[in-house]
């Protein structure tokens, strides 16, 4: 049997990455990857699970003692939740206004659960009204479940009165915060949040294969009254918790150990930014970016109150064609943008500003570039325009505001 050439080391080239997700990462969190192995019950190694649930309440904003970074990416979280809290029968409310509101109706079903859709257009938000609404007409209703940052859209679902009308309802709330934990604030506590959530590679800027996880005292009780066994032996959080609580630590599955060398540093980083700095620096990029792209003909798809600043969805006018420009970008400049998905294929760019993404260098770079592919196009855009739009927007604002950590 003949081997293709294996022989040399894979070397990836620098990409600057401005996609969906993964985002950039710290210099710190790729050295954290690199160091020896501990085994997975090695007290050291505890130790810094310790540290980590220790952040991740931090960062979730919430004092839920259940709080984890499970192994998997983003769509494990997904799965694990509703796996553990939708039992065969149970009815849920989900908002379906993306690609991710999708999925989590299709896990619903698959779960033998009863998704009831409250859908809403790509680009916009499921309004506190429709919920309230579809509760009074479907209660009693397990779940509510809504996708705080839609990433296929870049909408940002507002939250802060659904968690009262769920609990007035007794409806657990669900909330999907993979691309919005770390960049906008997500406060598990203070909006009746019972299980959150997230991903390693968008706002918290280290590489896929975590995701972070919190519980509410509800949500555990309601795992404890389970008619049925969690269908996924894996994904069991019953499970999973004795080997995350300090006084069990049962083995349950090996812990990707590296990747959570990973996961305490760059939640270190998180920290040490501050949550108001990390904050204003995502919105400023966007306004930057969002400014430069403007003068390109590029306008952001949901409406200005409904924005997310760290992904930022902005449709393509028609002469411009999709494919060209990111090939030319990925090729000639090393930047990766996202486009489209299902019905806005070709239609969007999705730009990504999160985490270390989120850098003015980054939005100069890439509107620069866009700049010189427009032109070379012949297509209408002045070279210079953009550029000179986001600098107006950085030079008022705040020079600690734009400093890179
Ligand atoms: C990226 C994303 C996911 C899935 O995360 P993976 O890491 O790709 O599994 C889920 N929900 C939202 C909102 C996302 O942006």
């Amino acid at each position: 049997m003949s081997l293709p050439p294996q022989d040399h080391e894979f070397l990836p080239p620098y990409r600057l990455l401005l996609g969906p997700g993964p985002s950039m990462v710290h210099p710190r969190v790729l050295h954290a990857l690199s160091q020896p192995l501990v085994g997975h019950l090695d007290p050291l190694f505890l130790d810094l699970m310790n540290d980590i649930q220790a952040l991740l309440r931090a960062t979730f904003q919430t004092n839920n003692e259940f709080t984890i970074a499970l192994s998997g990416t983003g769509s494990a979280g997904m799965e694990a939740v509703i796996a553990n809290l939708i039992e065969p029968g149970d009815r849920a409310l989900v908002g379906v206004n993306g690609v991710f509101g999708t999925r989590l109706a299709t896990m619903i079903e698959r779960q033998g659960g009863v998704p009831l859709r409250i859908d809403a257009s790509w680009g916009d938000i499921i309004p506190a009204e429709a919920v309230r609404e579809q509760l009074a007409r479907s209660a009693p209703v397990k779940a509510v479940v809504l996708v705080h940052a839609e990433t296929s859209t870049g909408a940002r679902q507002p939250l802060e009165d659904v968690g009262a009308l769920c609990r007035a309802h007794g409806a657990l709330l669900i909330v999907d915060a993979v691309t919005s934990l770390g960049g906008i604030p997500v406060e598990v506590d203070a909006w009746g949040i019972d299980a959150c959530y997230s991903g390693t590679q968008k706002c918290l800027s280290c590489p896929p294969g975590l995701a972070p996880l919190t519980m509410s005292p509800r949500a555990m009780e309601a795992i404890r009254q389970r008619q049925t066994p969690c269908h996924s032996w894996y994904l069991d959080l019953a499970l999973i918790a004795d080997y995350w609580n300090d006084r069990s630590r049962a083995y349950h599955h090996t812990a990707p150990i590296s990747m959570l060398y990973a996961l305490r540093e760059a939640l270190r980083l998180v920290q040490a930014e501050g949550r108001e700095a990390r904050f204003a620096r995502h919105r400023l990029n966007s306004e930057a970016l969002l400014a430069g792209l403007e003068t390109l003909g590029l306008t952001p798809l949901p409406a200005t109150e409904h924005r997310l600043p760290m992904l930022n969805c902005v449709t393509l006018p028609d002469r411009i064609n999709d494919a060209a420009v990111r090939t030319r970008l990925l090729e000639d400049y090393g930047i990766e943008i996202g486009g489209g998905l299902g019905p806005l294929r070709g239609r969007v760019w999705r730009i990504g500003l999160m985490g270390e993404s989120s850098r003015e260098a980054h939005v100069l770079t890439l509107l620069g570039a866009l700049e010189e592919i427009f032109a070379h196009h012949g297509w209408p855009a002045q070279p210079g325009r953009a550029v000179h739009a986001a600098v107006d927007i950085y030079t008022g604002s705040q020079p600690t505001t734009r400093r890179s950590t």
